[in-house]
């Protein structure tokens, strides 16, 4: 049998979105970790998500303040660990799994690659290749 976009039900159930849930959390875990290491472990992981999660979307500028003061921020690392946030709030909303452009559902293929998705394959295409440009 293969393991198709016609096989999963939607909403997810719990039980079936549990495992990507455990992935994202370790991927978070995981990012935090890296990102403190490259402080020279001079700031908690604990201190480092909350820093960056109490403060990045309302103020810019003390970000900006931040960098200047302690260490750069990488914005990329930034970016993936709001993606995989987003997706476990995902989770918890019960809409997981669903592109955010056109609705179907995301392969399980494509989750285990990469749980924090937000986009279907051909979706995920369009996008990158409109993104490309420069
Ligand atoms: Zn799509």
């Amino acid at each position: 049998m293969m393991g198709t976009l016609s096989d999963r039900k939607y909403p997810m159930k719990p039980a079936a979105t549990q495992p990507y849930r455990q992935t994202l959390e370790r991927m978070r875990e995981d990012l935090l970790e890296r990102m403190s290491e490259q402080r020279d472990g001079k700031v908690s992981r604990a201190e480092l998500a909350f820093e960056q999660f109490d403060h990045i979307q309302d103020d810019p500028g003390l970000i900006n303040s931040q960098r200047d003061l302690a260490f750069a921020i990488d914005e990329n690392e930034i970016a993936q660990l709001q993606a995989i946030d987003d997706a476990l709030v995902r989770i918890t909303q019960g809409v997981y799994g669903l592109c955010q452009k056109c609705g179907s559902a995301l392969s399980d293929a494509r989750l285990q690659a990469a749980p924090q998705a937000i986009r279907c394959a051909a979706c995920q295409t369009t996008f990158e290749n409109a993104h490309a440009a420069h």
